[in-house]
């Protein structure tokens, strides 16, 4: 479903992921894994075009990915992205955030005026009942727990019907115990529709609960890849060279401003969400 073919990102002269190359098969839930400033998030936002690869190839589904107009709105549709700070929109209500997840399949011209066809309502509120939120529907999306939050963050990435889910440390913010519910709905969504999840974790216990398959990156590197019992003192040192971190303190202030929203090609529809 998804292969990179040597992949260099640079920023300037600083070079954030070096010659990367890596196959994630249909339906697989992969853990990447990293220290903070691994290279982790570079290489999600390299799959989805919000950072242009400097070099290399990557391909979705057999497909090359492009960064033009036309590429972006077909990896916008195909890939879903989950965010580590949920990027919802506070004061509209779950089940419209769960909405922006079918803009890309909808004319223009209604997601401007909200109205939403009676067909998305529906994919919505299915997706809501999948991660057990049908219940919230109508309320503001800012009365939700951290928790809640990025299980509305997943079901707008179903709501897309996507082929591929990145997500990216989509559990850094939550407590031990959600944590866990949100990494098996996700895990459930990779299984149930056999959408392909690539998931950036920092936490080695998280990754050998839930990666199917992991790949460690340090400093812009592969540096292993294979199944979670394969993740020795020896591996863990070439991923961790610098020692393992303290674990992320839960729920960070909500003051965090993305800086681009989730499904970018659609920036225009989702502003004209925000100010209604
Ligand atoms: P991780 O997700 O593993 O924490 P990132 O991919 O965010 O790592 O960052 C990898 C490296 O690239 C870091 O050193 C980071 O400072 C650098 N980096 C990331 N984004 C940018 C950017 N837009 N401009 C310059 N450097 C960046």
């Amino acid at each position: 479903m998804i292969e990179i073919r040597n992949l260099t990102k640079r920023y300037g002269d600083f070079v954030a992921l070096h010659d990367v190359s890596l196959t994630v098969a249909k339906g697989e839930f992969v853990v990447i894994l990293g220290a903070s400033g691994a290279g982790k998030s570079t290489l999600l936002r390299c799959i989805n075009h919000l950072a242009e690869p400097s070099n290399g190839e990557i391909r979705v589904d057999g497909e090359l990915s492009r960064g033009d107009r036309a590429g972006l709105r077909k990896v916008r549709r195909d890939v879903a992205m989950i965010f580590q700070h949920y990027n919802v929109v506070p004061r509209l209500s779950v089940l419209k955030n769960v909405l922006t997840g079918r803009l890309g399949s909808m004319p223009a011209i209604l997601s401007w005026f909200q109205l939403f066809p009676r067909e998305d309502i529906d994919i919505a509120r299915e997706c809501l009942r999948r991660v057990e939120l049908e219940h919230k529907a109508d309320v503001r999306t800012d009365t939700l727990s951290g928790g809640q939050k990025q299980r509305v963050g997943i079901a707008r990435a179903l709501a897309q019907h996507p082929k591929v889910i990145l997500a990216d440390e989509p559990v850094a913010s939550l407590d031990p115990k959600t944590s866990r519910k949100v990494l098996r709905y996700l895990q459930q969504a990779s299984r149930e529709s056999g959408i392909t999840v690539i998931c950036n974790l920092h936490q080695v216990d998280y990754a050998r609960e839930f990666g199917q398959r992991i790949i460690g990156v340090s400093a812009g590197r592969v540096v292993f890849e294979g199944r979670p019992d394969e993740l020795t003192d020896e591996v863990l040192q070439r991923i961790y060279p610098g020692g393992l971190e303290a674990p992320a303190a839960p729920e960070t202030p909500a003051a965090f401003v993305p800086t681009v929203p989730p499904v970018a090609a659609h920036t225009a529809p989702q502003l004209a969400l925000e100010q209604s």
